[in-house]
């Protein structure tokens, strides 16, 4: 049996509510904020349930009709979780997608409390161009950054070295800089809690003076992609 503390002891977990539009309600901001993103499908709710040893904590995000909104989950009186809705599935049309994209960039921009983002990415299709614009919005506005490759079990040990490397490569970033994760088996669940703890005890990245007051000022993400992407990546100290 392992000896290794658990870095993010579950003590306790609180629904606060959903956020349905930019600019809409969202729980007032007063402990330090870390948002999980993704695309549809990538693990997202898996992952947030072994990260919180719950069975099914992120049900509610994945609730018909729901997928659409931004859910706050207060952990532990110690930070809120933020579940951003799932981007980028095939079937969801130009127009769903103009709904979305305002909501998760506008929480992004204006949340004074939000100390960073988990960014999910599953480990055996490269990056979609979903992927790398939310990536790119990231780096941009300079939101400290952890990258969780997700499904590692469905691949073949053999396999998820060159794997791990080919995203990096993709990404611009050190392969030391993802944390490969499984649900099924649980691996990467401690680095990614660990990761976690580190970026809500850091202050903010952002002064408050910075944040715009109107919603409506969101600017659309920028269509040209920088080559080389600087991300805000949270270094090996994290891990
Ligand atoms: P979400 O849409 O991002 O919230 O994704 P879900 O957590 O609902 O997962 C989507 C599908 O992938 C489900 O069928 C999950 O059982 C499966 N899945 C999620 N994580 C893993 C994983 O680590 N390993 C495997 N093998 N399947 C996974």
């Amino acid at each position: 049996m392992s000896e290794t503390a658990d870095p993010l002891v579950i003590r306790g977990i609180e629904y606060l509510g959903p956020m349905t539009a930019a600019g809409g309600w969202r729980p007032p901001p007063g402990l330090p904020e870390v948002a999980f993103s993704g695309r549809s499908n990538v693990g997202k709710s898996s992952l947030i349930n072994r990260l919180t040893r719950r069975k099914a904590l992120a049900r509610v995000s994945n609730t018909p009709g729901r997928t659409r909104e931004i859910h706050f989950f207060q952990i532990n009186a110690q930070f809120t979780l933020v579940d951003l809705p799932g981007y980028g599935y095939a079937k969801i049309s130009k127009t769903r997608k103009a709904e979305w994209l305002p909501l998760i960039e506008g929480y992004l921009r204006l949340s004074t409390a939000l100390r960073g983002v988990v960014q999910l990415l599953d480990v055996r299709h490269p990056p979609s161009d979903d992927d790398l614009t939310m990536l790119d919005f990231l780096a941009d506005i300079g939101a400290p950054t952890v990258i969780v490759l997700t499904k590692i079990d469905k691949l073949r040990a053999r396999e998820l070295p060159e794997r791990i490397r080919q995203i990096a490569v993709q990404l611009h970033l050190d392969e030391d800089q993802m944390i490969p994760f499984s649900a099924t088996t649980n691996v990467g669940r401690d680095e990614l809690a660990a990761a976690l703890v580190s970026l809500v005890e850091q202050p903010s990245w952002r002064a408050v003076a910075e944040i715009p007051e109107q919603v409506e000022q969101v600017d659309v993400i920028p269509s040209e992609r920088s080559e080389s992407r600087d991300l805000h990546v949270e270094p090996e100290e994290l891990r």
